[in-house]
């Protein structure tokens, strides 16, 4: 049997199933008689204490591993939440719900408005809230919960969904993939796969009730499947094919560290995609860094970051990289991205919204300290700024201006900044893609934002898997479209590189390069896979391909001249 869902980290296992089936708690319906409503909420108050305890100790015994702490940092905030408390209060004081029920009730209703939220973001925090309401039950009911700490070896762990706080303490040595019916893309089960690099099949519907405890199973996580009790054929095919992924990855590790070249020696820059200033992998195999997405440092925050903050986490990535180039593109908040400590405006189409720029705009006092903080940063390294969401020459104008105030100002009050400075503009808005001749004229370079850019080109959200098809960044469309804005920046004598995930993608890799890219900025984990790619092919045939892609009337064509080169190159 076959089951589809989103493939996540890519490679492919076979392993035994485990499933894993979370204690579920029943909560008996107990009315509290008049006078009892006291002691009730007492329990509920000393539940709520030793839950801190509880995620205190794990976010204290977590201390190094930054990305799982941060999950039971978030489930404090869950539990110190004054409107929560005030519900359960009310549900004791004024229903006569007894603690569990209480405590069920209340987090059931807030768990129902946040999961409904049309921000993929904000609805899969859902899952959190849910844990906290499991830890407090158990609590309440002197319940334990099960776990994912002790597991056999070679475990393909098989959920209807894992809580953040299953996967955080999960016996990682033993776990060759995941598969959930449940979560997306931007869930936490993903967020935690990818980093650890474990395949993950998510949202495959029907795994629990089609796959078995203990049976052979295979994870194709570049395909986005599940294959269940494999045998003759398809298991030997698996097989040859595991072989091949294995080697792929252990050529991309060896290949990481080498510089980037094409066949007949024509140098690629390889750049590197961060957020944050806490992990540097990636940082020893890169020439630049091709975008720090600065969004995520104020995610990281309970506040807006102050510009003394900002300066110091722009300076520590500017010195950790020695003197390459960092590229820090300007908040890009809106569309998917939120700040909990900050409303943002309601919309219908939030991709289409205030969004990046236009919000800066809008929060002058947000985007002029960013800037100050990055200009200051920039007497520390190489740093270049750049503006996501440009749609016009007046967005680019404006936003110079804003980084021109703030020269001024800088060079008033003495202090240092990096006087060559280069100003770009990312690419990801069609507009702007069709302008890209004039933009080449003023902006000192670009960046193209496949991800974005592909998006609002074929009119198909990139978070929405039910239009996916639509989603097509090898079609003629889009290649044409690379090709002009890569051409225009080149002819200007402008350095132009793609930061989208496009990049990183390594069947794409011929083909950038024939449309004339040098740079591709990429995420650490792909820098192996783009270098190995581009060695085997000249810069001539690059072109040709780039072409023949030109020319093509469909996405089928374009994969299919590319596989057909792979396939030649690589022989
Ligand atoms: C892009 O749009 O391609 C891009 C790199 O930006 P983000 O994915 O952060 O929107
Ligand atoms: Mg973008």
């Amino acid at each position: 049997m076959e089951i589809k869902g989103i493939g996540i980290s890519g490679g492919i296992t076979i392993g035994k199933a485990y499933k894993f089936q979370p204690l579920e708690i029943t909560v008996e319906h107990i009315c509290c008689s008049d006078g009892c409503q006291q002691e009730q909420q007492k329990r509920c108050d000393l539940a709520k204490q030793t839950a801190r305890e509880q995620l205190n100790a794990l976010t204290e015994e977590l201390k190094s591993q930054p990305d799982k702490a941060k999950i039971f940092a978030a489930h404090q905030e869950f539990l110190e939440d004054e409107e929560i408390d005030e519900m359960v209060h009310d549900f004791v004081y004024e229903e006569h719900y007894c603690a569990e029920w209480a405590v069920e009730s209340a987090y059931d209703r807030f768990i129902s408005i946040i999961s409904k939220s049309k921000n993929k973001l904000i609805a899969e925090r859902a899952a959190d809230l849910q844990d906290v309401k499991l830890r407090l039950l158990c609590i309440l009911t002197g319940k334990k919960k099960a776990d994912l700490k002790h597991l056999p070896e070679n475990s393909v762990i098989v959920a209807k969904d894992l809580l953040p706080s299953d996967t955080a303490e999960m016996d990682r040595k033993n776990v060759l993939a995941i598969i959930t019916e449940e979560g997306g893309a931007t869930s936490h089960s993903a967020i935690i796969a990818k980093s650890y690099r474990i395949p993950a099949v998510l949202g495959a519907v029907g795994a629990m009730d089609g796959v078995e405890d203990g049976e052979s199973v295979i994870v194709d996580a570049d395909k986005g499947i599940v294959i269940t009790k494999p045998e003759g054929v398809l298991l030997q095919e698996y097989r040859e094919k595991k072989i091949l992924s294995d080697r792929e990855t252990q050529i991309a590790e060896i290949w990481a560290g080498k510089p980037g070249c094409t066949a007949d020696g024509v140098h690629i820059s390889a750049g590197l995609n961060i957020g944050s200033h806490k992990n540097t992998d990636g940082y020893e195999n890169c020439d630049y860094i091709g975008l720090l997405r600065t969004e995520f440092i104020y995610m990281d925050s309970d506040h807006l970051p102050t510009e003394d903050e900002q300066f110091s986490i722009y300076k520590t990535i500017l010195e950790n990289m020695k003197g390459r180039p960092v590229t820090l593109r300007t908040l890009d908040i809106g569309g998917d991205k939120t700040l909990k400590y900050k409303e943002l405006p309601k919309e219908a189409n939030p991709f289409l919204g205030r969004r990046a720029l236009r919000l800066c705009f809008d929060e002058p006092e947000i985007f002029r300290t960013q800037l100050r903080a990055a200009y200051r940063a920039s007497a520390y390294g190489r740093l270049q700024i750049m503006f996501p969401m440009v749609g016009s020459m007046d967005d680019w104008r404006r936003a110079k201006d804003f980084a021109d105030k703030v020269r001024a100002e800088l060079d008033q009050e003495g202090i240092p900044y990096d006087k060559q400075l280069k100003l770009g503009v990312m690419i990801e808005v069609p507009a702007a893609a069709i302008i890209a001749d004039m933009l080449s004229l003023e902006a000192d370079f670009a960046s193209i934002g496949t991800n974005d850019l592909c998006q609002y080109l074929c009119a198909a959200d990139r978070l929405e898997a039910s239009v996916n098809e639509y989603y097509q960044s090898y079609s003629p469309a889009f290649v044409r479209v690379l090709g002009h804005i890569i051409k225009s920046f080149t002819n200007a004598g402008k350095e132009v590189s793609v930061c989208g995930e496009m990049a990183g993608d390594c069947k794409a890799s011929p083909l950038l390069a024939g449309l004339g890219l040098r740079k591709f900025s990429m995420s650490p984990s792909s820098l192996g896979k783009v270098k190995y790619a581009l060695s085997h092919y000249s810069i001539p045939q690059c072109e040709e391909l780039a072409q023949k892609c030109c020319n093509a009337a469909t996405q089928a064509q374009v994969k299919e001249i590319l596989a057909q080169a792979e396939l030649e190159a690589m022989a």
